[in-house]
């Protein structure tokens, strides 16, 4: 079995490149650097010319890790070739997790030719458009919202490609970030509201557009801009000569930013640059003000130990102890907790707890450090809390003098629409208890605190406060949503 985190679970990771030899090698080091937004499946499709002088697609998809789906290097080099290629990384949002159909790229042959997909986030009106899709007469493959911007741009009556898929695209409403790969074109586009990142960057003279720019830096690219919330970024030979990237709008009509705000409190890679600024200085500020607003003092007067919970809140703990130091509060970073990175699918023994088990396979304390200490524990996020309890109780056993629990995020009170993956309201700690008294109760550690959303906020306020979606936390969707969806709603 797979141990799975107690953490919302990451979108998908898309990626495109156009204009260089073996474009699925570098597309296979784009996934690998991606690798963290989806872990359960992995594609890619390339575009090339048969012995006819035909334009083909070359597709290969498996569930897996990219490292597992590729080992045989003979897929990259003999069966995906080609000079342009689109990838994903897949956790499965809408549609069913166990189908295979719905790993992606999705492929389609049209009018137009060729035409493949990478998608990144949730459609929030996927279902009144698959609906009218079908009784129109589309017969749909897969049970995922991404089919529905095939189904659109291939029915679309206009005759330019890229009209086309402009308006296919404005008619869609939520999250999406896409690479699209055509016989002679790589597009990359993302929604009005700009909900997920997507960059576009250069080497060589190709272009690529990625998630994240840690996808560039794997191949040593530079970073070119990130693409615009509405905007279309068109790649053909063109743009390789003339080293200057086609933009379109995808509609006039223009909204005010909502970029998830979790992609800086968890999501995102510390070393990406998304949304105008760099990864880690912004969760380094999430633990600087949860210091500043919840600092731990040990009652005898000795020194503080931070710890973080490995990896995501590693960034954060360096913020909350820097903080604590200008405070004049004796502290120290340490490394209290060691995570094991070679998890993979796990054989756990029936009977066993499974939470309790996989928190025991996933992570171990270093008891030199947190015995007899007083130790702040800081985290980015409590999702169900089963898990953080299996962390405290493993905490326990070092003896430490005190557990003090900092997040670097408001309580998680209300599902996401846009492509994360919480468990159901029920479930979240935060409604499952009164208060976060009472979550401190049940977690029994010393001290709970949480960002409030005005200090979240205030962490990435040189972002532009008003600049993000913090439904999650506060309720306030920024778009309509259908509360009654359930991912199992297009199961067929
Ligand atoms: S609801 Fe939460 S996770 Fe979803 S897009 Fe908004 S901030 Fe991000």
């Amino acid at each position: 079995m797979i141990i799975k985190s107690d953490k919302p679970k990451c979108f998908c990771g898309i990626f495109g490149i156009f204009g260089t030899p073996q474009a699925s090698v570098k597309t296979y080091y784009g996934l690998h650097a991606l690798q963290h937004r989806g872990q359960e499946a992995t594609g890619i499709v390339t575009q090339s010319f048969n012995e006819r002088g035909k334009s083909v697609f070359n597709i290969h998809k498996a569930e897996g890790l990219v490292s597992e789906v590729y080992a045989d290097a003979d897929i990259l080099k003999k069966t995906l070739v080609g000079n342009s290629a689109i990838g994903h990384n897949r956790y499965s949002t809408t549609g069913s997790s166990e189908s295979k159909k719905n790993i992606q790229p999705f492929v389609v042959n049209y009018r137009m030719g060729n035409l493949a997909v990478s998608h990144n986030g949730n459609l929030t009106n996927a279902k009144q458009l698959r609906e009218e899709l079908v009784n129109e007469g589309a017969i749909f493959q897969t049970t995922s919202d991404t089919e529905v911007i095939l189904h659109l741009i291939a029915r679309s009556k206009l005759d330019n490609q890229i009209d086309q898929i402009k308006e296919a695209l404005s008619k869609l409403e939520g999250a999406y970030c896409l690479t699209i790969l055509t016989d002679d074109k790589l597009i990359a586009a993302r929604d009005r509201y700009g909900f997920r990142p997507l960059a576009i960057g250069k080497t060589s003279g190709a272009f690529i557009a990625a998630s994240e720019t840690c996808a560039f830096d794997i191949m040593s690219a530079e970073f070119v801009r990130e693409v615009e919330p509405g905007e279309m970024v068109i790649i053909d030979d063109e743009v390789i000569q003339s080293g200057q990237e086609k933009s379109v709008m995808i509609s006039v009509s223009a909204v005010p930013k909502k970029q998830c705000i979790f992609e800086y409190i968890y999501f995102s890679r510390p070393d990406s640059f998304i949304f105008g600024h760099n990864v880690d200085k912004m969760r380094r500020r999430l633990g600087k003000i949860l210091a500043r607003k919840h600092p731990v003092r040990d009652k005898d007067g000795d020194k503080v130990i931070v710890i973080s919970v490995p990896d995501s809140s590693n960034t954060c703990a360096i913020g909350y102890q820097t903080q604590l130091e200008k405070q004049g509060i004796i502290s120290r970073l340490e490394i209290g907790l060691i995570r094991s990175h070679y998890i993979g699918r796990t054989f756990i023994q029936p009977g066993q707890e499974k939470r309790e088990i996989g928190v025991r396979i996933k992570f171990n304390i270093v008891k030199g450090v947190l015995e007899g200490r007083t130790i702040v524990v800081v985290d980015d996020s409590i999702v169900r809390g089963t898990t953080s309890k299996q962390l405290v109780n493993l905490l326990k056993e070092a003896n430490p003098k005190e557990i003090h629990l900092r997040i670097s995020s408001p309580p998680i009170k209300h599902p996401c629409y846009y492509g994360m993956d919480f468990p159901s309201r029920e479930e979240l700690i935060a409604n499952r208890h009164e208060d976060i008294k009472a979550i401190k109760k049940y977690l029994e550690v010393d001290s709970l605190e949480y960002l409030t959303k005005e200090e979240m906020l205030e962490a990435v306020s040189e972002a532009g406060t008003e600049n993000f979606c913090t439904a999650c936390f506060s309720g306030e969707y920024p778009t309509e949503v259908d509360v009654n969806f359930k991912k199992e709603i297009y199961e067929i």
